[in-house]
């Protein structure tokens, strides 16, 4: 999913971080994407090629996590 740039009803704008793996989602209240990107990481967020919240991103510190998936079992 990665960082998304969202504007409210109001007319607040934010950005905000979807994880790849799972459905977690995180809102900031902040309008510039290094900022917020700065925040997330703060928080655990992995940012940048792909987005992954913290539950991800201890599992793919551990064991790579690629959000395209071509590996196949190939026998003999
Ligand atoms: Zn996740």
């Amino acid at each position: 999913m990665g960082a998304e740039f969202a504007a409210t009803a109001t007319g607040w704008q934010t950005w905000r971080f979807g994880c790849d793996v799972c459905d977690r989602r995180m809102w900031t209240a902040l309008d510039r994407e290094a900022k917020a990107m700065a925040m997330a990481k703060a928080n655990g967020w992995i940012v940048g090629a792909a987005t992954l919240c913290p539950a991800c991103a201890v599992v793919a510190q551990h064991h790579r996590v690629e959000p395209e998936r071509g590996a196949q079992d190939v026998a003999g």
